[in-house]
């Protein structure tokens, strides 16, 4: 790019040890919803991983001091300043990001708020065990402390509200961080990080929260074989997942691993359907179908297939593909031009193999405003007749698709669901209490959602079985994963 061109672009720099840091290098961030270039992204590598570390290693032992009371008000007062600026949080997710403004100010800003509210809170009620041993004059407890310096890594579909989910829980407890967000959509840490320059030193001490920016190959990888860094929490792909635990390995590093899912909903023929179909549009594309969660294989009980279809296509087609900074809009711009070409391939194959296209992709006309034309949109997209072994039914697609399918027994389904190599989030509709248990308890899924999808409460474990990950998170769960455990025993 020209000089004047540059000027115009927005330039991240790296956070380390509470301040700003250039970078020698930079990748440039696009627009989804437009295609042009807007942002350029620090493309860190082992130096600014190496001083990041360092700046938090140095700030450990202040932080880990700290009583929870202490870190609980910090994280509070963070909260605060995010949700003051949550619509300027929002606009800057749904540039960086291609979602919509609306899902931005309702699910992603709101989240990373309540994300520090709280482990501001749940910080503050944990307590150990004790156990006596009256025989041997004995008494046992356990006792947490932090761990050390955490390594983070976050992905690009929920970019600070993912982001949130590890650092608060990480600092609640006493670590300090360097954390690594996705290199297409850094723009909300980096605000973030103004924040945190903004509330002062005397209040958040630097070097606690770093955010190194650049792609998983430099910055991620030299995060996760830096031999100063004890844990790694990632949420992203298997694929990387994988490479994470081969690079690890050496330092035998603690890792909690958040991955992708297939996910599957189970439709009883005694579903309420007025509330299963337009519930299962929203698990099917809400964010365009870029949520772990997300339903990609529906199984719909034979004798209400056809009623089924009909109506989840006709509500399907009823969400708007269009500008993601229009409030009116359901579904914006997928991540990536290459993410686009790789989900347009799956409807591709599925038509290849037989299976029916009903409504979206190569179907309905796809009309975009002026300003929006070479951003990477896809319109709802519904397959049916797919086969169970088809890619389109084992493979995450990750974008505004989903294949409908019919199926006969209880038994029939429970196989099918599970024949695929993640187990992350399931969903089943039906009115029968007996059978949602029975079939919830025999789903290889972390999540079951009966009746509803994503409604959360943060207490409880998140997290996948199988291949879609390793680990919990949760207010126990991070809890454990960011503290280090010890027994101690006293004979009196
Ligand atoms: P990704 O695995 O490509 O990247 C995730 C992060 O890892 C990015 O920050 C990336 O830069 C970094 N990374 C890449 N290679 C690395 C390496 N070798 N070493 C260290 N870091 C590396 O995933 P993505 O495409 O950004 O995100 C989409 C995936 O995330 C999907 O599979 C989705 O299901 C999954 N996901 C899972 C959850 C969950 O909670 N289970 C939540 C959201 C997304």
């Amino acid at each position: 790019p020209t000089m004047a061109h540059s000027k115009a672009l927005l330039v991240l720099e790296n956070f380390i040890g509470g301040k700003f840091v250039p970078c020698s290098s930079y990748i440039d961030s696009y627009n989804p919803s437009t295609g042009d270039v807007y942002c350029r992204v620090p493309d860190s590598g082992k130096e600014e991983v190496e001083a990041a570390v360092k700046a938090a290693k140095d700030a450990f032992p202040i932080w880990s001091s700290k009583s929870p009371l202490e870190r609980s008000q910090i994280l509070n007062k963070l909260a605060d300043l995010i949700e003051h600026d949550l619509e300027e949080f929002a606009q800057a997710e749904s540039k960086d990001q291609g979602k919509t403004i609306t899902f931005a100010r309702t699910v992603d800003i709101p989240r990373a708020v309540h994300n520090f509210r709280f482990f501001a809170s749940s910080i503050l009620h944990h307590v150990t065990e004790c156990s006596e041993m009256p025989a041997m004059g004995c008494v046992h407890y356990t006792s947490r402390a932090p761990v050390g310096v955490a390594g983070l890594i976050s992905p690009w579909n929920l970019p600070l509200y993912l982001l949130t989910w590890k650092i608060a829980p990480a600092i609640a407890c006493g670590n300090t961080v360097v954390a690594k967000p996705s290199e297409m959509t850094s723009v909300t840490a980096w605000m973030m990080c103004k924040l945190l320059e903004k509330a002062g030193k005397s209040w958040v001490p630097p070097g606690v929260v770093n955010v190194v920016f650049g792609t998983g190959a430099r910055a991620g990888e030299a995060l996760v074989c830096h031999p100063d860094v004890p844990l790694i929490s990632f949420t992203g792909s298997t694929r990387t997942a994988q490479r994470i635990v081969e690079r690890s390995a050496p330092h035998c590093k603690r890792l909690s691993l958040e991955l992708g899912g297939k996910n599957p909903a189970i439709i009883f023929d005694d579903a309420d359907l007025s509330q299963c179909i337009p519930t299962t549009v929203r698990s099917s594309f809400a964010n365009q179908g870029e949520i772990c969660l997300c339903t990609s294989r529906i199984f719909v009980q034979r004798g209400i297939y056809s009623e089924f279809l009909k109506r989840f296509v006709a509500e399907a087609k009823k969400w708007k593909t269009g500008n993601p900074s229009d409030p009116t809009i359901d579904v914006g711009a997928v991540i990536s031009k290459e993410h686009l070409e790789k989900v347009r391939t799956y409807v591709k194959k599925a038509q290849a193999e037989g299976a029916r296209v009903l409504c979206g992709e190569g179907v309905d006309p796809l009309a975009l405003p002026p300003g929006n034309q070479k951003g990477y949109f896809m319109l709802p997209t519904v397959i049916a007749e797919v086969k169970d072994e088809s890619c389109c039914m084992q493979e995450e697609i990750f974008g505004p698709v989903t294949c409908v399918v019919a199926f006969d027994t209880e038994e029939e389904v429970i196989r099918r669901a599970n024949g695929v190599k993640y187990g992350l989030a399931a969903t089943v509709w039906s009115r029968n209490v007996g059978r949602v248990h029975r079939v919830a308890h025999r789903l290889q899924s972390g999540l079951v959602w009966t009746n509803c999808w994503l409604v959360r409460d943060l207490n409880l474990p998140f997290g996948g079985m199988k291949a879609s990950g390793i680990g919990r998170e949760g207010a126990k769960d991070s809890y454990e994963f960011f503290t280090e455990v010890k027994t101690i025993t006293i004979k009196h």
